[in-house]
């Protein structure tokens, strides 16, 4: 492929990342939402009561609406980043701040892609690469702010390492990546029950052994250790500042999914090879 052609590449790729990056703002902020409603409504089912009909709810409707005043937020003013400087990070209507996660997810979304495409060139891998990103970024936020690891995002992102591995999509090779898949789910599971056994407590949740067999699978066995290593540390760390700074929100709980989809990325953008030789395996 000509240089040009590949830089026009990596241009396009990061601004489909850009705007990939608005709608996981959409996915974080609705799927949580959708997911209760569901569960709602099946516990209503078992229970042999009928739910008020509810307007529809999903990836796609309704549309985006300010959240303070209910202003119908315009195509115009959606656009990654730039709505929202010219905006000034208030709604044009009520002039009620809007996060600056937003944007910020948006040009994460973005460099993420650019280094993918930088790192594997056009093409299918870096293609898997970007997909991975997108859907450890969500499953990240998600875990944050409502403490879930929703299947519909871990499950895919396991089955995607697994069958990328197979097509050699990804460097690890089927081997590695199954094994890493199961190591990384019974791994925490193990830790989980002993934990529990131990302290009557629940340390994590199901949840992040998904997401860690979905990593195995990504990145190889090998890398599980580092991962779950710098995982731990940023965690404790974050934990033991939060709790000094801010004060431990309700219950005390402090998910562990973000500082795994942590790990994920410091081995996506350090590579797990060089992991691995931090700490000498
Ligand atoms: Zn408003």
């Amino acid at each position: 492929m000509a240089p040009v052609s590949s830089e026009l590449g990596v241009v396009v790729l990061g601004l489909l990342g850009l705007l990939i990056g608005s709608f996981l703002n959409v996915v974080v902020y609705r799927l949580p939402k959708m997911l209760e409603r569901q569960w709602a409504a099946e516990c209503a089912g078992l229970g042999g009561q009928e739910l008020p009909e509810q307007a529809a709810f999903n990836l796609m409707v309704p549309r985006s609406r300010c959240p303070h005043c209910g202003h119908a937020i315009a195509w115009y003013e959606n656009i990654p980043v730039v709505s929202y400087l010219v905006l000034r990070g208030r709604c044009s209507a009520c002039k009620a701040a809007i996060g600056w996660r937003y944007p910020m997810v948006e040009l994460v979304s973005g460099a993420l892609f650019v280094y993918c495409a930088q790192q594997w060139g056009i093409g299918v891998s870096a293609l898997v690469w970007c997909a991975f990103s997108c859907v450890l970024l969500a499953l990240a936020l998600i875990d944050w702010d409502t403490t879930l690891l929703p299947d519909d995002l871990t499950l895919p992102l396991l089955w995607l390492g697994l069958v990328a591995a197979a097509l050699q999509w990804t460097p690890v090779g089927l081997h590695t990546a199954l094994w890493g898949a199961v190591a990384g789910y019974l791994s925490l599971w193990s830790i989980y029950w002993v934990f529990k056994l131990v302290t009557g407590k629940e340390g994590m949740g199901y949840g992040d052994f998904k997401l860690f067999a979905a990593l195995g699978a990504w990145f190889g066995w090998q890398a599980l250790i580092p991962i779950i290593l710098l995982a731990s540390v940023i965690g404790a760390i974050v934990g033991i500042a939060m709790k000094f700074s801010v004060g431990l929100r309700e219950g005390g709980y402090i998910p562990f999914g973000p500082f795994l989809a942590g790990g994920g990325f410091v081995a996506l953008v350090a590579g797990p090879a060089s992991l691995r030789q931090w700490i000498g395996l």
